[in-house]
């Protein structure tokens, strides 16, 4: 039979059998009352396994010669017997025994009497014996002795489990405190009432780090921290009393030490019957994690900004490059303009070229303002068609006359969500690389498709699920699987200094990753390119309101203008457009005169009409102020670009883009001023 006790008592032979032994305070009463009572000279307490005997406690007057931890040979004991038998062996007088008197083992050690009782473990494990002997023989064999036996040996039996179960215990406690104590995290418990009930090392010394003082049990936590954070910290702990196991992230700590950021991860503690009876917590102090991460955020914000100023670089030079045009187509307008005896028909026709020249260069800026306007990675539904479709007018610009642009797009708008801003930039980036692969002269594609599946790429197996596929195609020179290997990678370039920053690829890998999309490339050397970008399709946004057709130019019915405008140009135009349209203005030249004309008599205007960028006050902080000193005065700013509205915004004022038309101008005008009366006109 296998010993059923742990291995570790083995290994370390049978000490542990003589200590537990030993540690029972009874054990040398029982053997002086076994030999009083029975006057025997010898009795013991043995461990008996399966080929070893050992006493683990002695009473010897008749010099036997055994101490705890001596050893008979297995097989000269008669405990060998019992053993297997599991039952005492009781021996008055052994020669007048006829089971024994021919027996070795009383030849062997000289005895007359003997007793023997197993001591059987409460599971049943068979441990040893309690036995007796002596050279004379001795009135054994009788129910009251027996059973004194059979007493002291259960007594022993239970004795020794309790004491091995207790040990045990002692054990795993001792062993989960080490694992609680060296633990580096601080953790601590807590009851009903907030009070602290165990904690770890880590807890203190954590605690005295960023308070300054330490904790002990009885306290209660909450209170030992500013009040602030005390409010916190006892809504945490009574989360957690409530019974939700929960992660938070909070700061706790004085100013003097420092104020780190931890994340506290809540446990509620729970009797048999369920009910909460306490909570305990872990806290990380992730304040170095915290910081990590916006540094990496910053990192990818500069080289998102550094992406974009590449892809700005690109598109400068053809915007310039058609400006040039629009500009050209201008000057000749308005050359001929000034010549004499112009037919009013011809009039109107230069009038006409000169307008929408000047429709074209503004959408041109806009779309490059639209692009430089630093924006963080915002992810909305939008359509993807509709993007492809503004930017496929623009790709023109980029590519050159020589190479046609066809843009393929399904009847369906395909939504996706994804940050709009990066979706064009990627195009830009793929159509110049298009480009440059054609060197001047071809055909670039751009398509939409709406897929069920994302092909497996770079060793991720294919996507099952809704996408949206936009391939760009050229028939440039293509790639060789080397370059292919290489292209996402930040800087790879295989362009001449100046021309390449090989930046561009590694944008639309990044955004379609960030996407939770990838992108895809065939490439065939000599044939041409197709990059693929696959995003998980969306269910459609709310679509924007139909525009109607454009309503012609209202009246202004007298509504008083302040115009504030420090480029006199601008200034003049605006305030005699203004006056043609039937509005009354005043003209300020900056923040300071308007200031002035509205202390003046505020009254007498119905709106303030005001450029952003001015030297002294901006526009924003004009608004802001009249807002302030004249609370019902509506304020319109405009403005081309400008940094301020990029970095804080219109504060909510009404914006009209620069360049802006007149209807546009008396319209925004009127629908500020009085939205009443244009509620009224666009009505009739
Ligand atoms: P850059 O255009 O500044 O070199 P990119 O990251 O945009 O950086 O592209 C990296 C490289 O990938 C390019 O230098 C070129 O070798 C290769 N490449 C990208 N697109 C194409 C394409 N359509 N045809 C051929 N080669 C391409
Ligand atoms: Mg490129």
């Amino acid at each position: 039979m296998a010993d059923p006790r742990p291995a570790s008592t083995l290994l370390q032979g049978f000490l542990t059998d003589v200590v537990a032994v030993e540690s029972i305070a009874a054990v040398p009463t029982i053997l002086d009352v076994v030999c009083q009572t029975t006057g025997m000279g010898f009795a013991a307490i043995a461990r008996v396994t399966d080929d070893r005997w050992v006493a683990c406690a002695v009473k010897d007057d008749i010099a036997f010669g055994l101490e705890p931890g001596g050893e008979l040979s297995l097989e000269t004991t008669i405990c060998h017997e019992i053993r297997q038998s599991g039952t005492a062996v009781v021996i008055d007088h052994v020669a007048e025994d006829p089971a024994f008197c021919g027996h070795h083992t009383p030849a062997r050690y000289g005895f007359q009497s003997y007793i023997s009782m197993p001591i059987v473990l409460p599971d049943g494990t068979f441990f040893g014996t309690l036995c007796a002997i002596d050279p004379k023989p001795a009135k054994l064999n009788t129910p009251a002795i027996v059973g004194m036996f059979k007493m002291f040996a259960d007594l022993i039996g239970f004795h020794l489990d309790a004491n091995q179960s207790l040990a045990s215990r002692t054990a795993e406690r001792d062993l989960y405190e080490n694992i609680v104590q060296s633990d580096t995290a601080p953790i601590c418990v807590f009851d009903t009432e907030y009070r602290l009930i165990a904690f770890n090392k880590a807890h203190n010394d954590e605690f005295f780090r960023v308070n300054g003082f330490t904790t002990k049990v009885g306290d209660i936590f909450p209170d030992l921290f500013i009040p602030e954070q005390a409010a916190v910290m006892r809504a945490n702990m009574a989360r957690a009393l409530a019974g939700e196991a929960y992660k938070v992230e909070a700061v706790f700590g004085r100013a003097e030490f420092g104020q780190p950021c931890w994340e506290i991860t809540y446990t509620p503690l729970r009797d048999a019957a369920g009910k909460v009876f306490g909570a305990f917590h872990q806290a990380h102090d992730i304040s170095a994690r915290l910081r990590a991460e916006a540094e990496l955020q910053d990192a990818q914000d500069v080289l998102r900004q550094s992406q974009k100023l590449e892809v700005i670089g690109q598109l400068t030079g053809g915007v310039a490059h058609d400006f040039n045009n629009l500009l050209t187509v201008i000057k000749s307008s308005t050359d001929l303009l000034k010549r004499p005896d112009l037919a009013e028909a011809r009039r109107g026709r230069y009038i006409e070229a000169i307008s929408d020249t000047v429709d074209r260069a503004a959408k041109l800026t806009g779309q490059l303002l639209a692009f430089a306007r630093r924006q963080t990675l915002q992810p909305k539904v939008f359509a993807a068609c509709d993007s492809v479709r503004v930017l496929s007018e623009m790709l023109g610009t980029l590519t050159g006359s020589r190479i046609r642009v066809v843009t393929e797009l399904p009847e369906n708008d395909c939504f996706v969500n994804a940050d709009p801003n990066q979706f064009d930039t990627a195009l830009v980036n793929m159509a110049v690389n298009a480009r440059d692969a054609m060197e001047g002269e071809g055909q670039l594609t751009v398509r939409v498709r709406a897929v069920e599946r994302m092909p497996p790429v770079r060793a991720h197996p294919a996507v099952d699920g809704p996408f949206v596929a936009v391939s760009i195609s050229d028939t440039g020179v293509g790639m060789t699987p080397e370059t292919l290997g290489r292209i996402f990678e930040p800087f790879f370039t295989t362009k001449a200094v100046g021309q390449g920053t090989g930046l561009g690829l590694s944008q639309v890998f990044g955004f379609a990753k960030q996407s939770q999309g990838e992108v895809v490339v065939e490439s065939v050397v000599g044939q041409g390119t197709t990059f693929t970008l696959y995003l998980p399709r969306v269910g459609g946004a709310i679509q924007a309101p139909e525009r109607g057709e454009p309503t012609p130019v209202v009246d202004g019915h007298g509504t008083c203008v302040l115009v504030v405008e420090d480029n006199v140009e601008v200034g003049t135009f605006a305030t005699q457009a203004l006056a043609e349209l039937g509005f009354a203005t005043v003209w300020a030249a900056d923040a300071g005169e308007a200031l002035a004309e509205l202390a003046d008599d505020a009254g007498r205007f119905d709106v303030v009409f005001t450029d952003v960028m001015m030297p002294g006050m901006n526009g924003v902080d004009l608004a802001r102020e009249i807002r302030r000193r004249h609370p019902g005065l509506p304020v319109i700013l405009t403005s081309g670009y400008s940094h301020v509205l990029a970095q804080t915004g219109t504060g909510g004022f009404e914006l009209l883009q620069k360049p802006y038309s007149v209807e546009q101008l008396s319209r925004t005008l009127l629908a500020v001023a009085m939205p009443d009366r244009t509620k009224r006109i666009s009505d009739e």
